[in-house]
């Protein structure tokens, strides 16, 4: 069949180098022209910003900064940005910092420069996410895309090697769920499959030793390779499922993540041949089970929904919760009894079944 999609590649500027990362802030904070900048990083992130913010002057820290982005830490952040006529965002930290320069720049249209510090990937995406009551909202908006990523493996040698895995399996899921997501096509595909590649050499050399440069360099590679695909290709079963879990019980982002991909994937996998066939041959193995499942015990990965505060009398109302969200382009139909089976399987940390 002859290939007919429609592709948006998203604008963005992408300084990789391994110790560079204060010098290329220096010289984007230039190049943008930019005065009073705002420093965005949360207590345990600001040393590492110091670092990496060095060269530039008229900087405001900001480290007010909470998982999922409360709305009053966004306002806080909104009003200060106001108060000192910033025109830069530079954030330095996780997803969660990312998160809250979003928020700023989402109603400020201000610039983002983001130094992202683990591999959540949303430094790469145009996804906002605010949470308000305890209710997690997610948008898309051109304005909330940093317009540099700048990356420089050096920052994540400091994070330990469980987040490290965990953040590193939530790239991998950006891969593998772009693999049949809503807007999957062979460009995103293509970025997930060397994505998937880039993470499975790069996280079992972390694992090895956390020092590892190489490994750490190659974990950031396939950690914005996952989150270009995932823009591009939007959120499917996996992403959907996770997205629930973590706002109706508060579950860890990147744990959950971890935990729940094996079983998707096994889910999904007998239905989806040409994903299937792909994400073997990222992994190098016969099967695309079996390469995801031999990452994860190299790993010591995340195994059981029950270890990261999903209490089993919720299963029912989650499958409700999530049923709604599943999209219409799952390779496989997905009825309440194969969600439960699945979640039921992923509290349990059992075997996922083919
Ligand atoms: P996080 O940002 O909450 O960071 C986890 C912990 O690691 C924090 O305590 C942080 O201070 C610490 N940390 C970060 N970098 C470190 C380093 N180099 N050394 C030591 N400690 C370090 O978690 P996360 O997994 O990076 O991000 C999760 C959040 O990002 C969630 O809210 C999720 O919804 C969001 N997210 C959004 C998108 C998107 O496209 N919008 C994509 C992925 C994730």
């Amino acid at each position: 069949m002859s290939p007919t999609f429609d592709h948006v590649t998203l604008g963005q500027r992408v300084l990789f180098g391994s110790g560079r990362a204060a010098d290329n802030l220096a010289a984007e904070v230039t190049r943008l022209g930019a005065r009073r900048i705002m420093v965005i990083a949360s207590p345990s992130e600001v040393p590492v910003a110091q670092e990496v913010t060095k060269h530039i002057d008229g900087t405001l820290f900001h480290d007010d900064v909470a998982p999922h982005v409360p709305i009053a830490k966004a306002e806080s952040a909104r009003a200060a940005a106001a108060e000192h006529s910033i025109d830069l965002l530079v954030c330095v930290g996780g997803g969660s910092t990312t998160g809250l320069a979003k928020a700023v720049a989402l109603t400020t249209g201000l610039p983002i420069v983001a130094v992202p510090t683990t591999y959540a990937g949303s430094e790469a995406t145009n996804v906002w996410g605010l949470t308000e009551a305890a209710r997690k909202t997610t948008g898309v908006d051109d304005r909330v895309l940093p317009v540099t990523v700048i990356y420089d493996a050096h920052l994540t040698l400091s994070l330990p090697v469980e987040l490290s895995v965990a953040s590193g399996l939530n790239g991998m899921a950006h891969c593998i769920d772009s693999m049949w997501a809503p807007r999957t096509d062979p460009i995103n595909r293509a970025l997930a499959a060397e994505g998937i590649r880039a993470l499975a050499e790069g996280l079992p050399a972390i694992k090895n030793d956390p020092q590892n440069l190489r490994g750490r360099e190659q974990t950031l590679y396939g950690a914005y390779l996952s989150a270009v695909a995932f823009a591009s290709a939007g959120s499917g079963l996996h992403h959907k499922i996770c997205h629930v879990l973590g706002g109706a019980y508060d579950l860890p982002h990147a744990q959950t993540h971890a935990t729940v991909l094996p079983y998707v994937l096994a889910f999904n996998a007998p239905a989806a041949p040409e994903a299937e066939h792909r994400i073997a041959g990222a992994f190098g193995t016969d099967t695309a089970v079996a390469g995801l499942d031999a990452l994860r015990v190299a790993l010591d990965a995340p195994r059981a929904l029950k270890n990261y505060g999903l209490d089993e009398a919720w299963i029912a109302e989650a499958v409700e919760l999530i049923l709604p969200f599943v999209p219409d382009s799952n390779p496989r139909p997905v009825t309440a009894t194969d969600l439960e089976a699945l979640l039921r399987a992923a509290h349990a940390g059992e075997t996922p079944v083919l």
